[in-house]
């Protein structure tokens, strides 16, 4: 009870938020003025200052890219869709990304439908982030597991990685803005799908285990046909 309450106060203290985003933005943006001052004043700015450079503007552009997904009220339209069908265009367009890291997909789908009401683009972004989060825990490659269950009420979506797995006592901060155990991570991945699948009346949690992988398990509440015929007036 104590973690539920823990997590929604995290999802609500929007301030919190934007003092974390202007922050992490803030020490980019300080390396990138240091470098054009000194480029000013004695014109030295050096090739591997401008990749830094590079690389600092990129990771601004990589936050604020991660933030607008959330910001996008106005483009909010929920529409019926099958849920499989949404997967599947992510794993075609993650499969290339896939193969370069010696990944392959493993899917096993229901026949039956998975029609759900969502916003197509955010769900797309909760299983790029996912999908990319189970690549990146497997530098020496192996399979992802991905499951889909029509349970009545709900559609299981699982993505099972082989990868490292997440120690017992980070778990617990997984999802806290700008958590990251990588080295170049946003650390916004699973808070920005948390707050997606939230949006959904869904739910999100994740189980790991070190050295034997991580399972990310979801679930979205089924469209009922009576729903489904109010969703189409
Ligand atoms: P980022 O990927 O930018 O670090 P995320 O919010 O996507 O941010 O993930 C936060 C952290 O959770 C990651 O840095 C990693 O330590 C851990 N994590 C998330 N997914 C996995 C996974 N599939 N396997 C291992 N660790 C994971
Ligand atoms: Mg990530």
């Amino acid at each position: 009870m104590e973690e539920l309450l823990r997590r929604s106060e995290k999802l609500t203290t929007v301030g919190q938020l934007a003092a974390g985003v202007a922050h992490e933005i803030r020490n980019p943006l300080t390396t990138l003025r240091g470098f054009l001052q000194l480029q000013q004043e004695s014109r030295k700015l050096a090739l591997p200052h401008v990749s830094l450079m590079l690389s600092e503007l990129d990771r601004i552009n990589l936050i604020v890219g991660e933030f607008l997904i959330l910001a996008k009220p106005q483009a909010t339209r929920f529409v019926a869709k099958d849920v499989k069908d949404v997967l599947q265009d992510v794993i075609a367009l993650m499969n290339s990304e896939a193969i370069l890291h010696n990944i392959e997909f493993r899917i096993s789908f229901t026949e039956e439908s998975c029609r759900i009401s969502c916003e197509e683009n955010q769900l797309k972004q909760v299983f790029i982030n996912l999908i990319k989060n189970a690549i990146e825990a497997m530098p020496a490659g192996g399979y992802i597991h991905i499951h889909m269950a029509n349970k009545r009420e709900h559609i299981a979506i699982s993505i099972t990685d082989e990868g490292e797995g997440i120690p017992e006592e980070m778990i617990p901060n997984i999802g806290d803005p700008f958590f990251t155990g990588k080295e170049t991570g946003t650390g916004l991945g699973i808070m920005v799908s948390q707050r997606i699948i939230n949006s959904h009346k869904g739910t999100l949690d994740i189980k790991s285990q070190v050295g034997v992988g991580t399972t990310v398990n979801i679930m979205l509440p089924a469209l009922k046909e009576a729903a489904e015929k109010l969703l189409h007036r």
